[in-house]
């Protein structure tokens, strides 16, 4: 249930690595695992940025990350799935009396679009990293 090394070689923190927000220095958003392997930490100074590892994927999200910047490593909880178990019964239609807790939840969507999302941004943070070094 760990990320491997060579992997965690090669992802930096989006936030740290890219646009306006990248840090100095050779080479800036350095990550560290902690809770055994469960989380990858931002080592800038003043990121603070935490990114879970679901299923051993890193979401490398910032925005995942940022949910997490004021949330002490020790007080981290568990990752969890990277995608919610889907509803087994896609019967239930929108109803006038239904809450907002009934039927498939929206996160189960949301959550497959941050799978796509991250993949994508692995792609990219491994064809960057590779041109870095060129
Ligand atoms: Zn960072």
């Amino acid at each position: 249930m760990t990320v491997s090394q060579d992997l965690l070689e090669i992802l930096r923190c989006p936030h740290c690595v890219s646009g306006d927000t990248r840090k100095s220095g050779d080479d800036p958003g350095r990550l560290k695992l902690e809770r055994d392997g469960k989380w990858l930490v931002c080592q800038e100074a003043d990121c603070h940025r935490k990114y879970p590892i679901k299923e051993d994927i890193p979401v490398m999200l910032i925005d995942e990350g940022s949910k997490w910047m004021n949330t002490a490593i020790e007080d981290l909880p568990e990752p969890g799935k990277l995608v919610e178990e889907r509803s087994m019964s896609m019967s239930s239609a929108e109803s006038p009396a239904a809450t907002c807790n009934e039927g498939p939840s929206p996160m189960v969507w949301i959550g497959m679009g941050a799978a796509v999302v991250l993949i994508l941004m692995v792609i990219g943070g491994l064809f960057m990293h590779r041109n870095k070094k060129l």
